[in-house]
């Protein structure tokens, strides 16, 4: 393998992580720059071609942006073996599969 070529995903992958972990760290305080944090991350995504990490896809909202706690500004509930994520903010629902495996 060509060493002289950056991991640029690998690191967008982990710099997105950061700004997640950052996101959640600011949240009580200053839920506005998680916020920001969010749309960074999706931003370096976009810019560096790689998708959300699995991770931290549940952690915010597709339509709004915002970063999301559930319980905080945000509803998880299951039904029918899908999970049903809520943002508070927008009021916007989203549906995941959950994994069959337990
Ligand atoms: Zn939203």
């Amino acid at each position: 393998m060509a060493r002289r070529n950056f991991d640029v995903k690998g690191i967008a992958r982990e710099r997105i992580l950061e700004l997640f972990k950052q996101a959640e760290d600011q949240f009580n305080k200053h839920s506005e720059r998680s916020n920001k944090y969010v749309k960074m991350a999706l931003r370096l995504a976009a810019k560096s071609g790689i998708r959300m990490p699995k991770k931290v896809r549940r952690s915010y909202c597709r339509n709004c942006k915002s970063y999301l706690v559930s319980g905080k500004n945000s509803k998880i509930r299951t039904r029918n073996g899908k999970l049903v994520v809520s943002c508070l903010v927008c009021g916007s629902h989203r549906r995941m599969i959950l994994k069959p495996k337990f």
